[in-house]
């Protein structure tokens, strides 16, 4: 199975992708993890995206292109991947559906989380995530079970993204509206469109997200 999650920044496509790979078997592919690793590391693409990323802009498609291509190739995708932030134009979608279409493989679900700009806010705010695995968390809405140990590896170092503050968020919010939000269409026409309501707690959230994928049983 090979789904989309789409959604504003904060709407919940990380923690709802980590919780639905742990549970279907599927790789997580987060684009914005992967070019934050690539900035932590210093390489080409992360020098590139660096200034982008702390504006609150977006990379340049043939950037984020050309490292879904290359990543979806590896074995480990063979058996299905979650794409979390990715597309985020028509032009990424358009190649999405390319390579997809040269390796034989195909999209079943796009699942949008619709949210709320002013929750959105809260949830940005209040994000922090494991230094080790990186598992998500919030101070208000999904803190750990043990204060200051992660759930999932036990690690005690948490960190919060540079670009989680006010002013990149409205960036980044614009930029979604801008060029991302276009795809609902794009996906809606296609006949792939599911919109699920991502203003619940995070388990009624990930319900309805189950009620969509169990379509495919
Ligand atoms: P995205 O990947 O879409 O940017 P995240 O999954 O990182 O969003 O979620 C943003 C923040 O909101 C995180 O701190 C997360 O713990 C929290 N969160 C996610 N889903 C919900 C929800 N349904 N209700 C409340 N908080 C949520
Ligand atoms: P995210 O972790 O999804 O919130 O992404 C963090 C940042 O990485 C975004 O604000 C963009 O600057 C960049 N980014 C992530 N994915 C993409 C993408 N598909 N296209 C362009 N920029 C992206």
């Amino acid at each position: 199975m090979n789904l989309i999650l789409l959604g504003p920044p904060g709407a919940g496509k990380g923690t709802q992708a980590e919780t639905l790979s742990a549970k279907h078997g599927l790789v997580q592919l987060s684009t914005g993890a992967m070019l934050r690793a690539a900035v932590k590391a210093g390489t080409e693409v992360g020098l590139k995206a660096k200034s982008i990323m702390e504006k609150g802009g977006l990379v340049s498609d043939d950037i984020v292109v050309r490292i879904i291509k290359d990543r979806i190739a590896e074995p480990d995708c063979q058996g299905g991947f979650i794409l979390d932030g990715f597309p985020r134009t028509l032009p990424q979608a358009a190649a999405l559906e390319k390579m997809l279409k040269s390796s034989k493989k195909k999209l079943d679900f796009v699942i949008e989380l619709k949210v709320d700009d002013k929750a959105l806010i809260e949830r940005i705010s209040g994000r922090f995530s494991c230094a080790k695995c990186g598992a998500g968390y919030h101070d208000t809405f999904k803190q750990t079970k043990v204060a200051g140990v992660c759930d999932s590896c036990g690690n005690k170092e948490f960190i919060r993204r540079a670009d989680d503050n006010v002013e990149t968020v409205q960036n980044r919010l614009l930029a979604y509206y801008k060029e991302t939000s276009p795809l609902i269409g794009y996906y809606f026409a296609k006949g792939l469109l599911d919109s699920v309501d991502g203003m619940g707690a995070i388990d009624q959230v990930g319900g309805s997200i189950e009620k969509v994928l169990a379509k495919l049983d």
